[in-house]
């Protein structure tokens, strides 16, 4: 049987070139093998993991222009999505990875060494804490599976410059969640600028990306402690 996905990849970007691709076979290998000693993720088959983790990732690639020296912050990557596939496709991002759980952090820390990233920054931090050190730093903050949007703007929106983004991948619900984040957006000096909406090819699944651009400065009592921001969110 054949096992080699690449073509996932090179649906987006045919270019890429035999190093990068190979990033992507380690990362695989790496993810599927601390799999059996932390739980990184549910999706361990190969063909899943290059469409649902590391193709969901990179599209983002299709609809915002990435080729520049951007610094981006990833909050909560887990496993490293979407930040790690972005920076394979993408080496010239400058990357902040934050993670409440350390364990997670070490497995990235490996993928880091191994598939030979640079500037890459790896933290175990809670978002709420990394922003004292870090508050409108970024050009664009992602995060994917971390939190629904109305808490998740709160965990992110700080961290972006004054111009930048904050772009949420979510999906099929994030739609709905949308009406949830105006406030925050509000309180939080953004506006929404673009939702997007698409299926994955692989099994026709749907994916939303919220971009949000920061226009103004965020009030500095946010982000709130996180009880308080799941007890009354904004
Ligand atoms: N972004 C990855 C993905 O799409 O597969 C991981 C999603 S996982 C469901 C959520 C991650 O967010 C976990 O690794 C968790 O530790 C982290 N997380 C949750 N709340 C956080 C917070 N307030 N600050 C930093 N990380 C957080």
């Amino acid at each position: 049987m054949n096992n080699n996905y690449d073509f996932v990849l090179k649906e987006i970007y045919p270019d890429l070139t035999d190093k990068q691709l190979k990033q992507f076979t380690d990362y695989y290998d790496l993810l599927v093998e601390w799999n059996t000693k932390m739980n990184l993720t549910a999706i361990t088959e190969k063909k899943e993991v290059y469409w649902k983790h590391f193709y969901d990732s990179i599209v983002l690639g299709k609809y915002i222009d990435l080729n520049n020296e951007f610094k981006i912050c990833d909050i909560g990557s887990g496993a490293g999505f979407p930040i790690i596939p972005l920076k394979i496709v993408f080496p010239n991002l400058q990357i902040s990875v934050v993670d409440a759980l350390n364990k997670r952090i070490v497995f990235l820390n490996e993928v880091v060494n191994k598939l030979g990233l640079t500037n890459v920054e790896l933290y175990h931090a809670r978002a709420e804490d990394f922003i004292k050190e870090h508050r409108e730093e970024y050009d664009i903050v992602t995060a994917r599976a971390v939190a629904r949007m109305n808490v998740l703007s709160e965990l992110c929106i700080p961290f972006v410059k004054i111009g930048g983004r904050f772009i949420a991948l979510k999906g099929a619900d994030g739609i709905n969640e949308l009406i949830e984040s105006k406030n925050a957006c509000k309180v939080l000096g953004a506006e929404l600028s673009e939702t997007i909406e698409f299926h994955l090819p692989f099994d026709e699944s749907k994916r939303v990306i919220h971009i949000i651009t920061k226009i103004k400065k965020s009030p500095g009592k946010y982000p709130r402690l996180f009880s308080k921001i799941k007890k009354n969110p904004l």
